[in-house]
């Protein structure tokens, strides 16, 4: 079904014959909407610009794909969708732990076909205020599971599990690449991943907010509610019991691999700040221990 106007359907083949008048028009006309949605969505204004630019340049080049099978908003909006996930996607690996950078999880989607994770072509900007509606429902229910599911770990000190769950969750790194970095097989890692995807389900099911059936939006969701909670980042005073060398050989271990291993850049820096006070304090007693000592010798008349 065609569900493009007579009107823009004349305007689309200036377009394709490199009309710039039209293309002008074009921008024009659709530029506002986008960019209230994408600073809605990314809240820093030159990422908004860019994403807005992006999606222009797409659907220029992807023209000749555009066969009116949904208005030409809706396809729009799809492209814009599209460029801001990839936002997210680099914000993320840039941003939150190191072992992302090392390990590619997954860069399948530069297909220039932007409806392929949508259900249905009829999504426009209703449907997407709605959707962020629901999106902070389930990042509520899904904060609490989520702890639940940490805590559970951390109580019965079952250290394994939680650094794999980390890596999948908060790292978002495929089964494969967290087998590798475990030691372990990948079907064990499919298995606790199933574990715990099938507790925060039921947690979920229990407050009857409904998740969407796409299990990689549900687990892009995961990884940003997790990093917004950070639900495994170990206490400021434990990574400084860590830097004393106090700390119990187990969660010494851990709080080793989620500095080291997963290079949270959060605690990085904390325990980066940690040490500079701990050498500043050294400094500081060794100083005083020199004062002390020469003291007796200084007021000696030469
Ligand atoms: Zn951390």
């Amino acid at each position: 079904m065609n569900r493009v106007t007579k009107a823009e359907q004349y305007l689309l083949d200036k377009i394709r014959r490199g009309n710039t008048q039209a293309w002008s028009e074009f921008v024009d006309r659709y530029r506002g909407r986008l960019l209230s949605f994408a600073q809605a969505k990314l809240h820093q204004s030159a990422d908004a610009e860019d994403a807005v630019q992006e999606t222009f340049i797409a659907f220029v080049k992807s023209l000749q794909n555009y066969r009116g099978e949904c208005a030409l908003e809706t396809y729009l909006f799809a492209l814009l969708r599209r460029k801001i996930i990839d936002t997210y996607r680099s914000r993320q690996s840039k941003h939150v732990c190191l072992i992302q950078d090392t390990y590619e999880s997954q860069s399948d989607d530069k297909v220039l076909d932007p409806f392929a994770d949508f259900a249905g072509p009829a999504q426009t900007a209703s449907w997407y205020v709605k959707a962020d509606e629901k999106y902070e429902l389930q990042k509520h229910t899904l904060t609490d599971a989520l702890s639940e599911l940490v805590d559970g770990f951390k109580s019965s000190l079952n250290f394994r599990d939680l650094q794999i769950t980390e890596l999948l969750f908060y790292c978002h790194l495929s089964n494969k690449d967290v087998a590798k970095i475990m030691g372990l097989k990948e079907k064990a890692i499919a298995l606790i991943k199933h574990r715990s995807l099938k507790q925060i389900r039921k947690r979920i099911e229990a407050s009857r907010i409904p998740i969407g059936p796409s299990s990689e939006d549900f687990e892009n969701l995961m990884t940003d509610v997790w990093k917004l909670q950070r639900f495994s980042c170990p206490k400021r005073s434990t990574i400084g019991a860590y830097v004393l060398g106090t700390l119990d050989s187990e969660w010494h271990r851990y709080v080793d691999f989620h500095v080291n291993t997963v290079g949270c850049r959060f605690c990085m820096a904390n325990l980066q700040d940690l040490r500079d006070q701990n050498v500043e304090k050294q400094s500081k007693r060794l100083q005083a221990r020199i004062m002390e000592s020469t003291a007796g010798f200084l007021k000696k008349p030469l």
